[in-house]
């Protein structure tokens, strides 16, 4: 089963309403896919974290740079290709857009061994730790009208628990007091056992963090998400996780087994959240998640993108073990936008389905389907929101 050929499909499409998040507002939802075909004509997908012109450029890096390097070898050789890829690029990249790029590459292979195999991915990483998996969704995005913004995310955070989730996130970023104020708003329209998660996307100083997480230590936050900057300010998540009760939670934005063994190694997070179509793909995550258990450190997924990224992950939390074990243990979470997304609700013949499954189990979503990750894009939709 030889490699024929790697393509890129970046798909794009306006919103109807602007969404932000501290960094950024954006108007537009953009996935980029990867299809790596084999000579008996099988096809593997996988998806690499970017939005917006990131994913432009990533295309570029997978059909330019990877595929060539690809093209020809074997499809199994998922570990030596991940090794030859990495070794090229070391000197351009060990972070960043050439990783996202063969994040997306390696998914579609682990894709192919499944479709081969007739097997579903989480018998191919370990089989199943569980038979259903938690859900929780976030919202709560921030909007230029700041004025109203408590009183819409109090009613939005309400929705969200009215669709059966146990768990939701919201979003931060107007400044420290502010902050406060925004969460404070939330977590009193949440009912007492539904779980509130905070995600800054590391807007903070350690000193606001720490003042802005004192006050989460009081409304019994579950975690604060990304406080300071990800990778360049490790000093600054040891101190926040040693001063606050509030879980600290991060990860999404680091690179490799080497990016994330400094970030366990220093004690940094007590929640980490590996991201797999950025790290590396399946092949890194696998030993990152490892390396966190190693460290005790509990994994929950970031997960973002089209139905593709989604059902991976869904597929990865059903292998992962219980880390530590019990009788009631520590369960990691599906991680669900609950904002509008075309590529994730709209983009396979056969949906996920995951709202639908929330609402009716009070938050939990079934085991997903194989074979591979299960997810094959419809081509009509990808001609229809294809911009490269
Ligand atoms: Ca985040």
């Amino acid at each position: 089963m030889k490699i024929k050929s790697v393509k890129s499909h970046v798909l794009s499409y306006d919103l109807d309403e602007e969404l932000g998040y501290s960094q950024q507002y954006y108007a537009r939802r953009t996935a980029h896919l990867v299809a790596v075909e084999t000579d008996d004509g099988l096809v593997g997908w996988g998806e690499c974290f970017g939005p917006g012109n990131v994913a432009l450029a990533n295309k570029v890096i997978v059909e330019q740079v990877i595929a060539p390097m690809v093209v020809g070898e074997s499809a199994f050789d998922r570990e030596r290709l991940w090794h030859k890829v990495y070794n090229l690029l070391r000197d351009h990249g060990q972070k960043g857009m050439p990783m996202q790029a063969l994040s997306g590459v390696d998914i579609a292979l682990w894709d192919l061994f499944g479709k081969v195999t007739g097997q579903p991915l989480y018998n191919l990483v370990g089989g199943r730790c569980r038979e259903r998996i938690a859900v929780y969704g976030y919202g709560m995005m921030l909007r230029r009208d700041t004025a109203g913004l408590a009183a819409r995310f109090a009613a939005e955070a309400a929705e969200i628990e009215a669709a059966g989730f146990r768990a939701t996130k919201m979003k931060v970023g107007l400044g420290p007091k502010a902050d406060i104020e925004l969460v404070r708003a939330v977590r009193a329209s949440l009912g007492e056992d539904t779980r509130l998660m905070v995600d800054a996307n590391h807007c903070y100083t350690t000193p606001d963090a720490l003042y802005v997480g004192r006050a989460m230590d009081e409304l019994d936050i579950y975690w604060f998400e990304e406080p300071v900057a990800p990778e360049e300010d490790q000093a600054g998540y040891a101190e926040l996780r040693r001063t606050l009760r509030t879980n600290i939670s991060g990860g999404e934005a680091e690179f490799s087994r080497w990016g994330w063994r400094p970030l366990l190694e220093n004690r940094c997070l007590d929640i980490a959240q590996p991201e797999v179509c950025a790290l590396g793909g399946i092949s890194e995550y696998l030993k990152v998640l490892a390396m966190a258990h190693a460290h005790f450190t509990p994994v929950i997924n970031h997960v973002w993108g089209s139905a593709v990224a989604v059902a991976t992950n869904m597929h990865l939390l059903a292998a992962m073990p219980h880390m530590p074990g019990g009788l009631h243990p520590f369960e990691p979470m599906l991680e669900f936008d609950t904002t509008p997304n075309l590529f994730r609700d709209e983009m396979l013949r056969e949906p996920l389905d995951i709202q639908q499954q929330v609402k009716d189990s009070g938050g939990w979503v079934a085991l997903p389907k194989g074979p591979g990750h299960g997810a094959v894009p419809d081509p009509d939709f990808l001609d229809r929101y294809r911009i490269a």
